[in-house]
């Protein structure tokens, strides 16, 4: 009773007036109903419903927002839910028995159900007038309350400024976002000039949604892009480094770099996207790793941002490996050297974090160990903790024509048998090789490198790849 009662009011208190129409009133936003969206309720996570309910039952307004609603109105599964609410994050986090308040430049609160958990943020204001910025007009604080209507203008895209109240199932919607989600559009809330210099990460995420949902940029939103994106450079290495993973990973990945070069975004904009993009010499490999990154997202299965940066700078890699062998290093120090080189470059600009860089170089460093076959070698690369990353990196490699196919068979083979098939393998490699190192044949370009390397496999090259 009390709960209808609450809600009542609060429905009062909502902007509501529900209007079929899609344009937008001069006086408030639109109000879509359920009978023009359709939102599959199946599709809303009910812990975000228990987060809205509980907010609106205290007395304020609270509605799912942001990627989650442009999901579901696409019918589309969202992967995560965020609830907008003018509750502060201290009163949010009084309201549920598992919160706690996150953020230093935008607080917000996970509500935590399980392993679910809901990120609530209070309505903030865009108050770039009054805001602190960099030299380049980047805003670098805003973390201001304001109002419902505030909240959906200091937002990026108009299809990610929409509210969805559970409770009524109405869609809310300030900026047309719904007659643009249906267009296919990524348009600009505000002057896209002004905002993409706010945040010159809009750049991307613009470039990210229109691979993603297969959308056009809308032609004013789209225009300053090439003219100001060297401005990315002065955004912070960490927040690049989480907008890139997120582009990455997004199960588009390769759309989204086609597109980011499409409007000029790739150059001089990071190190990794220009070695990416500029290297024609590991396209095949990288499209590969792409395309199988994708995959994996879409099937829902885990994907390693490690794994992936080792295929991105793979072909660097190899580039300085070949350079330093070529002025009389060995083998395995010389990778060793080229891993340094490749990652000091990348992580003062992308930020790939350490956890990160000691994967990278762990399945940069298989790959010459994955050759060496004889012995007691693959027994201990078995037990290496990165083996699996190691081998599927050797797949890629197959796959792209960079190491002979019967490489990567013979492992899978050796993988899959018994003791006994496993030292018949190894005898049957030896019969065929005319050398014990069973070196697959190569390359030109490949057999060139290996020639600074021992022949066959000895403790030593084990050793010091061990090391590192
Ligand atoms: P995804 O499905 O990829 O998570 P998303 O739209 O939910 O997409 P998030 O990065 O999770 O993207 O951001 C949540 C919401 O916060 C966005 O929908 C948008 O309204 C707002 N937002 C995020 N980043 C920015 C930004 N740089 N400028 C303005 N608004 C932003
Ligand atoms: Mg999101």
């Amino acid at each position: 009773m009390i709960r209808k009662f609450i809600s009542k009011l609060l429905r009062r208190g909502a902007p509501t007036a529900p209007r079929a129409r899609l344009d937008r009133a001069a006086s408030g936003p639109v109000v879509v109903g359920h009978a023009e969206h359709r939102i599959e309720p199946r599709l809303v996570s009910s812990n975000a419903v228990r987060v809205t309910r509980t907010l609106q039952e205290a007395g304020f307004l609270a509605f799912i927002v942001g990627g989650a609603v442009r999901d579901l109105l696409l019918n589309v599964k969202p992967k995560d839910f965020d609830v907008a609410t003018n509750a502060t994050p201290e009163q949010v986090q009084h309201l549920f028995r598992r919160a706690r308040i996150i953020g230093r430049r935008f607080r917000l609160v996970h509500v935590m159900f399980g392993s679910d958990t809901i990120e609530v943020s209070t309505f903030r204001a865009n108050q770039v007038e009054n805001a602190e910025t960099d030299v380049h007009g980047r805003v670098v604080r805003d973390n201001v309350f304001g109002s419902q209507e505030d909240d959906a203008a200091r937002r990026d895209f108009t299809i990610n400024a929409l509210y969805y109240d559970p409770a009524t199932q109405n869609v809310i919607d300030y900026h047309r976002g719904v007659a643009d989600l249906r267009a296919r559009l990524i348009r600009m809330i505000g002057a896209p000039e002004r905002r993409y210099r706010e945040d010159p990460v809009r750049m991307l995420r613009a470039v990210r949604f229109a691979a993603k949902l297969g959308f056009e940029i809308e032609a004013q939103s789209r225009a300053p892009i090439a003219k100001m994106a060297d401005l990315i450079a002065n955004v912070p290495a960490a927040r690049l480094f989480d907008e890139m993973l997120k582009l990455l990973l997004s199960g588009h990945a390769l759309v989204s770099l086609e597109r980011l070069r499409a409007e000029g975004l790739h150059h001089g904009l990071l190190p990794l996207l220009d070695v990416v993009l500029e290297q024609p010499m590991g396209e095949r490999f990288i499209t590969l790793a792409l395309k199988s990154t994708d995959e994996r997202v879409r099937r829902g299965k885990a994907t390693s941002p490690s794994f992936l940066f080792a295929c991105l700078l793979w072909h660097e890699v190899l580039k300085h490996w070949e350079e330093i062998k070529g002025r009389g290093e060995l083998s395995m120090p010389a990778l060793s050297l080229a891993m340094d080189r490749v990652l000091d470059a990348q992580t003062e600009a992308l930020a790939i974090q350490r956890r990160f860089a000691a994967d990278m170089r762990e399945i940069w460093g298989l790959q010459p160990r994955l050759e060496r076959r004889v012995g007691r070698a693959p027994y201990r690369l078995l037990e290496h903790l990165r083996f699996r990353a190691g081998y599927d990196f050797l797949l890629l490699r197959c796959e792209a024509g960079e190491c002979d196919a019967a490489l990567g068979q013979w492992w899978t083979r050796f993988i899959e048998a018994d003791a006994n098939a496993r030292l018949q393998l190894q005898t049957e490699l030896q019969s065929t090789s005319t050398g014990s190192s069973a070196n697959p044949k190569r390359r030109r370009r490949r057999k060139r490198r290996a020639e600074g390397a021992p022949a066959a496999p000895t403790e030593q090259g084990e050793d010091s790849s061990e090391d590192r």
